[in-house]
C-alpha cells in the first residue's frame, strides 16, 4: 500500500510539481509552501506574544480602541516572502498556507496567548467579495488555531454590511468616514461579555480593525484582542 501511495505521489508530483510561492523553485523533500531558503528570510514579529498587552500594535491603535492584547506572526515588507504568502492565500486560493503557518509558527511559547480569550472572530468579507473569492482568507488559519488551542472560532457573529475599497490611499478622515457602519452584529448573545480575538491577514492602517473592534465593544463585548498574520511596521 505504502509503495502504491509513493508511486501515486511520484506520478502526481511529476505532473503537478509543487513550487515555492515566493521564488518559484521546485520544492524539495520536507519543504512546503516556501522553499527553506525563502522561509529563512521571513521576519517574525519582533515582540513576544507573552508581553502582548503592550507592543507595536497596541501602541498603534492606542486612543482608537482599547485593546486587551495583540500579536502577529510576521512583519510585512513589500516584495518579501511574507507578501507572497499573503498574496497566494488571498488571491490564488492557496488556503493550505493557513495550516502551514499554524504548523510551523504556533509553537508552545505562543499558546498561552489564547488562554484567557473566549472566541475568535475573522474580519468578515462583504458577501459580494465572499462570492468572488469563495472563502475568507483567515478561515483555515483560524480553524487550525482552534484545533490546537480549543478556542472557539465563530464566523457568524459579525456581518460586513457595507462594501468598502482599499483604505491605504485615503486620509485618516476619509478612512473613518468610509468605515462607519461597515459591520453589524446579528445577535448580541454571541459576543456579549466575551473576550474576543479578532483575526486579520495584514495590519496596515488599522482602520478596519478599529471599526470592527469598536462595533463589538458597543454591542457588549468584554474585551478586544488582535491577531494578524503580518504587520506593516
Ligand atoms: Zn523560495
Amino acid at each position: 500500500m505504502h509503495n502504491i501511495t509513493k508511486l501515486f505521489d511520484l506520478i502526481f508530483y511529476g505532473l503537478f510539481p509543487k513550487t515555492c510561492v515566493h521564488c518559484d523553485s521546485l520544492l524539495k523533500e520536507g519543504e512546503e509552501i516556501l522553499c527553506f531558503k525563502c522561509q529563512f528570510t521571513i521576519i517574525s514579529y519582533p515582540f513576544s506574544w507573552g508581553i502582548s498587552d503592550e507592543n507595536y500594535i497596541t501602541n498603534k491603535l492606542h486612543f482608537r480602541m482599547p485593546l486587551k492584547k495583540a500579536a502577529s506572526f510576521f512583519v510585512f515588507e513589500n516584495t518579501s516572502a511574507v507578501q507572497s504568502l499573503i498574496h497566494n492565500l488571498k488571491y490564488k486560493g492557496n488556503q493550505n498556507i493557513g495550516k502551514w503557518i499554524t504548523d510551523f509558527y504556533l509553537d508552545h511559547d505562543k499558546q498561552p496567548f489564547f488562554e484567557d480569550l473566549d472566541v475568535m472572530i475573522p474580519v468578515p468579507l462583504h458577501s459580494k467579495r465572499y462570492k468572488e473569492r469563495g472563502y475568507n482568507q483567515v478561515d483555515v488559519l483560524c480553524n487550525s488555531i482552534a484545533n490546537v488551542t480549543k478556542i472557539k472560532y465563530d464566523t457568524s457573529a459579525v456581518r460586513r454590511v457595507k462594501y468598502t475599497t482599499s483604505q491605504t490611499k485615503k486620509t485618516r478622515e476619509q478612512r473613518l468616514k468610509s468605515m462607519e457602519e461597515v459591520f453589524a452584529i446579528p445577535t448580541q448573545e454571541s459576543i456579549i461579555d466575551k473576550n474576543i480575538l479578532i483575526v486579520d491577514d495584514v495590519l496596515t492602517t488599522g482602520a478596519t480593525l478599529e471599526s470592527l473592534g469598536n462595533t463589538l465593544l458597543e454591542n457588549g463585548a468584554k474585551s478586544i484582542s488582535i491577531l494578524t498574520i503580518a504587520v506593516k511596521m
